[in-house]
């Protein structure tokens, strides 16, 4: 089969004509060149994905120093594993690779590589459909199917290569599940077979907390995470993310609101947060903070994972017609990520949390130090004590200049 018409009628066409260009400096340096891995998946099922990986038959590096020369890109190399990313002036990102075999030593170490052919490349991936390329030197666009990718993504099968796959790297148990969610797949019986030895193998103990996590984050940022999530306590995976991580009614209810809440949502916010947020919702603080040193997450989820159990309290207590100042003061402190999950959580606060989106949360204070400097009040730690009462008064509509701010100083603080 040749993809060259699909590559052109289905990605822009300046993914095509760097395609092209590649396979043009592979071909005048003899170098074989190919586009790997996701990006064919995804052109084959229609599906939009811009993640370029190449793969040449040569010095992945090397080649990736000259297109990088050609297209005016920049080049970061790691030379350990002889992979290249060269980024355009515009920020697209080509990923380069030598054709390489994988070893590895024992379940879930890391593999030693070796140079090798295509093939051999292609063997060494996590399945079936993810384990085609396309041929961007001699007859381009040619499809390289070694493995019947072609087959699987038409029957919808989610197939490891070999019989080892998952003790070499039990990772790719994450990877299974995600794809065939993502894909409303199946896990091929076979490999669903050698998977749940893999699990009663406790495989899975080997690998670095990190890895798991990038799984698990890897899930948190698909479209829909909830399937993901079931099949892989359905599976046995979930203890291994962590054994105090439970899915019950309440769960699945939040994640459902939050996917609901999320498409009308305009807020710059990082779902994957939002999501965790609700898959650690049962968890007590300490155990979110144990959680999260095991998980070695970064401070940004850690943070906010504690703020998600320390404001829980008064966020829930909002009822009623509220002050604008009582809103702003609930909120102001607590990100867009936040405000999502407490919204998806607590139905009666959805309306003040949306109010204080739209309407008061850019609101500025008339009132600051400075004025009251100039007005001439002794400087003192009283002057925040001010500050906040007169940002309350306008927020809810009590002054409404600088003149009346003044005024409301005078009358409240300053009593002759
Ligand atoms: P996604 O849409 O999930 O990003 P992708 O196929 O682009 O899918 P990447 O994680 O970017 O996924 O990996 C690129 C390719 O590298 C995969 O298509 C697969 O061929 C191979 N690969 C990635 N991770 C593994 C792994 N753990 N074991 C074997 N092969 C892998």
């Amino acid at each position: 089969m040749n993809c060259r018409n699909l590559i052109l009628s289905n990605t822009p066409e300046f993914v095509y004509n760097l395609l092209i260009s590649i396979g043009k400096s592979g071909e005048k340096t003899g170098v074989p060149a190919y586009v790997v891995g996701g990006f064919i998946r995804d052109l084959l099922v229609g599906r939009r994905n811009l993640d370029i990986d190449i793969v040449v038959e040569g010095e992945g590096i090397n080649f990736a120093r000259q297109i990088a020369e050609k297209i005016n890109g920049k080049i970061k190399t790691h030379d350990q594993f002889g992979t290249a990313v060269v980024i355009l002036p515009d920020g697209f990102k080509i990923d380069f690779a030598t054709a390489r075999t994988e070893v590895y030593e024992y379940p879930g170490a890391l593999p030693t590589v070796n140079p090798a052919s295509i093939k051999d490349d292609l063997y060494r991936r996590d399945f079936t459909i993810n384990s085609m390329a396309v041929k961007l030197t001699g007859d381009f666009g040619e499809l390289v199917d070694c493995f019947n990718g072609q087959r699987d993504l038409k029957y919808g099968y989610i197939r490891i290569l070999h019989d080892l796959s998952f003790q070499d790297d039990p990772t790719r148990m994450f990877r299974a599940v995600r794809y065939e969610k993502r894909y409303d797949f199946s896990i091929e019986k076979h490999t669903q077979e050698l998977l749940q030895q893999a699990v009663s193998k406790g495989y899975l103990e080997n690998i670095s907390r990190q890895r798991i996590r990038n799984e698990l984050f890897l899930i948190l940022s698909e479209d829909n995470p909830l399937p993901a999530i079931q099949r892989v306590e359905e599976l046995g995976l979930l203890k291994y993310i962590h054994p105090c991580i439970e899915i019950y009614g309440d769960i699945i209810s939040l994640f459902d609101k939050i996917g609901e809440l999320s498409k009308s949502w305009d807020q710059e916010t990082d779902l994957v947060l939002v999501y965790l947020l609700a898959l650690l919702d049962q968890l007590h603080l300490d155990k979110a903070i144990e959680l999260s040193e095991d998980l070695v997450l970064q401070s940004k989820y850690t943070d906010a994972l504690i703020a998600s159990k320390i404001k829980i309290h008064n966020i829930s207590e909002l009822n009623g017609n509220l002050r604008n100042s009582i809103i702003y003061n609930a909120f102001k402190d607590i990100s867009s990520e936040l405000v999502l999950y407490f919204m998806a959580k607590f139905e009666n606060i959805r309306e003040a949390a949306l109010y204080y989106i739209n309407e008061i949360k850019d609101i500025k204070p008339i009132l600051t130090g400075r004025d009251l400097l100039e007005v001439g009040y002794p400087k003192g730690p009283i002057y925040s004590e001010i500050l906040d009462r007169v940002f309350s008064a306008q927020l809810d509509g009590i002054i409404s200049d600088r003149k009346q701010a003044l005024e409301y100083v005078k009358k409240n603080f300053f009593k002759e």
